[in-house]
């Protein structure tokens, strides 16, 4: 049994076909990427997943289990965390205030309650915790920063940690390096290798072909809401149907 199951996953919005049959697995403990152009049906896969939409038909089983059958708040509880292509960030609290709270949900079903509502104990261990991540990710020179003035790339960084803080098995990344210069995008790449060496599984969706390229085990491609591929990344790299639909201008230059 592989870690998550898609099977058929179709989902239409309005007439429109957004995903149409869509079939893969992610395997425990790799790096899955899931490419393809705008529109493709990337975040509308990573949010089926996450439970924001519901597909039309099709099945989606973690751990052999039916994710449809739960609900959006179960997730992090079940060891499923997603992070957003547009940032979801409490913007006016500090980043190390965004960790704590997205640590909480491990310990209190799901429910982001307000910060003041813990124990002093659990307030203060939180904040050891988060430090603990932010010096991993090389961020603690910006814990008690208010995340609106961080610049954008570091922004985006943030929402990887509050990610992490969960202790999440499976991670669902949509576009976390979108916005980022080339230095901050590979360091992207190693937090998330450094995420599959502590077990991890990453399901990544993202623009940026050199780090798909260096971090994915394997790859599926989506095109108008279809699978066209799946593969290792250098067989992918080299499919005449991807390069076609999506890196034909990658390919050429
Ligand atoms: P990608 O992430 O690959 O760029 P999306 O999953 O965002 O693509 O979008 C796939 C298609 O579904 C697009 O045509 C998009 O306009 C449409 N779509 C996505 N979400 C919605 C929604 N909530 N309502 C209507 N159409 C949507
Ligand atoms: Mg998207």
């Amino acid at each position: 049994m592989d870690l998550l199951e898609i099977t058929d996953l179709s989902i239409a919005f309005a007439g429109l076909r957004a995903l149409e049959r869509v079939s893969f697995s992610v395997r425990e403990g790799e790096i899955l990427g899931l490419i393809g152009p705008n529109g493709a049906g990337k975040s509308t896969l990573l949010n089926c997943v996450s439970r924001v939409h519901r597909p039309t038909s099709g099945r989606i089983a973690y751990r052999g289990e039916n994710v449809l059958a739960r609900r959006i708040h179960e997730l992090p509880a079940l060891g499923i965390r997603r992070t957003f292509q547009n940032l979801e960030l409490f913007k006016e609290a500090t980043v190390r205030e965004n960790v704590v709270l997205g640590g909480t949900s491990r310990y209190h079903a799901g429910v982001v309650r307000d910060l003041f509502g813990f124990s002093r104990r659990f307030q203060a261990s939180a904040a050891a915790r988060a430090d603990e991540l932010l010096r991993t990710l090389n961020l603690a020179e910006h814990a008690d920063t208010v995340v609106a003035a961080l610049p954008y790339g570091l922004q985006k960084a943030v929402e990887l940690a509050r990610a992490l803080a969960s202790e999440p098995k499976l991670l669902l990344l949509d576009e976390p390096a979108a916005g980022m210069n080339p230095e901050e995008s590979r360091r992207v790449g190693d937090t998330i290798l450094t995420l599959r060496k502590a077990g991890i599984t990453v399901l990544l969706v993202e623009h940026d072909m050199r780090l798909v390229m260096s971090v994915c085990d394997r790859i599926v491609v989506l095109d108008h809401g279809e699978k066209i591929a799946e593969g290792a990344p250098a067989a992918v790299r080299e499919n005449p149907a991807v390069i076609a639909a999506y890196l034909g201008e990658e390919a050429i230059a």
